[in-house]
């Protein structure tokens, strides 16, 4: 595991000024805040940045521990290459529906890295480039001494941020031994019962896999609990839960149709601003994805003295690659609420490597609902129709 290492232990610790106004603050040191934090400093280094997190580091974070392709892209813009050079990559997804599979190789290889490490490497990178941090919980957003704030505080309410649009669901994560015929993939198996919902087995590539099982909450509904979430995961995984430990439960922001930052000095990024891919339960590429525009938009308004003008420059940034996207992911996410569209999903990606491409963009990048996809949905309700 990676540790921060003694000295960058004590600069951070250092950093809290109280009275002196930062040039940015960025509340939440996961991927969306570290990577704002980060971006900032890549734009203009001799800014004081203050990476601020109720959390010391490295700390875990209940997630599936997917790291798409998407958001290494990101980084790597960052000049994070490289980043898990000395982790396994996972180049197979299986998608199973009721039965069916569509089992094949990424365009790119994914990742799985536990949070305790993949956000630890990326606070190592914010430091590196500058950033102070300081270990404190923050009690709402009019208490922050700085020229432009960043809001990275994740699924948590924070008094003062703007609230967010979405429904939300509902996941439980743990670590269990890959049985073999489990290993080197990323495994999604599709709810049948409580819609929508998917388990799934993700591989470490060292023995041991990220297992869990998720769920959109309802209002019609009562929320599930832990007995459910596990049970709900073995029946679809069967065996996934054996000598299962580290078990935690999230709730996950999905996002809705639309992702409109208001302008000011108050910028929201990752799971604080509701962005999680309503299909997949993916963050991580919103998240970095965000966070770089909105360290970039506060560096060049500080620049140009505007801080003001930092909301608007991060909606420029973000509206070209979220607009369309998040469209289409809201239209997608509302089809697979039924059982057939996920059933013919699965077999049209089962048939066609473009496909499966297209909807590993989707649900992990920033892509949409292509011509392809649609024909290869079409063809497959008419097979499962007829
Ligand atoms: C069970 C589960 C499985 C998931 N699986 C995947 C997956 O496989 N791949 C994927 O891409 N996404 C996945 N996600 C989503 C992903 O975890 C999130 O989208 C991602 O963590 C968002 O990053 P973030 O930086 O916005 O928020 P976070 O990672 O939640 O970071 C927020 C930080 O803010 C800090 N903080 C919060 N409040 C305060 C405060 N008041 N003061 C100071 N600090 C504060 C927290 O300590 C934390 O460090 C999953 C989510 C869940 C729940």
């Amino acid at each position: 595991m990676t540790r921060l290492s003694s000295g960058r232990r004590r600069r951070r610790r250092t950093g809290y000024r109280p009275g002196v106004t930062a040039d940015v603050v960025v509340v939440g040191a996961g991927p969306a805040g570290a990577t704002a934090a980060l971006a900032a400093l890549r734009a203009h280094p001799g800014l004081d940045v203050r990476l601020v997190d109720r959390a010391d580091f490295p700390r875990d974070k209940p997630c599936g521990d997917g790291i798409a392709p998407h958001a290494l892209d990101v980084l790597a813009g960052l000049g994070l290459e490289g980043l898990f050079d000395d982790r396994i990559p996972v180049h197979r997804l299986r998608l199973v529906k009721q039965g069916h599979g569509a089992a094949r190789t990424t365009r790119s290889p994914n990742f799985v890295v536990p949070r305790e490490i993949f956000d630890a490497r990326l606070v190592a990178a914010a430091l590196d480039a500058g950033a102070r941090f300081e270990r404190r919980r923050v009690r709402a957003v009019d208490h922050l001494d700085a020229r432009v704030v960043v809001l990275a505080h994740g699924a948590h309410p924070l008094p003062g941020a703007a609230p967010r649009r979405g429904r939300t669901a509902f996941a439980l994560r743990g670590y269990a031994p890959t049985p073999p015929g489990r290993a080197s993939e990323q495994v999604i198996v599709f709810g049948d019962q409580r819609q929508p919902s998917y388990a799934w087995s993700f591989d470490r590539g060292d023995g041991w896999a990220n297992v869990g099982y998720g769920e959109v909450l309802s209002p019609a509904r009562a929320a599930p609990s832990r007995a459910l979430l596990l049970g709900e995961l073995e029946r679809l995984l069967p065996g996934a839960t054996e000598d299962g430990r580290a078990w935690r439960g999230h709730h996950l922001p999905l996002s809705s149709w639309r992702f409109r930052p208001p302008e000011g000095r108050v910028l929201t990024v990752g799971d604080a601003a509701g962005l999680i891919n309503p299909l997949t339960g993916e963050g991580i590429y919103y998240a970095v994805l965000t966070g770089a525009a909105a360290g970039r938009a506060a560096a060049e308004a500080l620049a140009a003295g505007r801080p003001q003008a930092a909301g608007r420059r991060y909606r420029r940034a973000v509206t070209p690659a979220l607009g369309v996207h998040l469209v289409n992911t809201a239209a997608a996410a509302r089809l697979s609420t039924l059982d057939v569209v996920v059933d013919a999903g699965v077999r049209a990606a089962a048939r066609d490597q473009r496909i499966f491409d297209d909807f590993v963009d989707l649900g992990l990048g920033g892509g949409t609902l292509t011509p392809r996809l649609g024909a290869g949905l079409v063809a497959g309700l008419l097979r499962t129709g007829s």
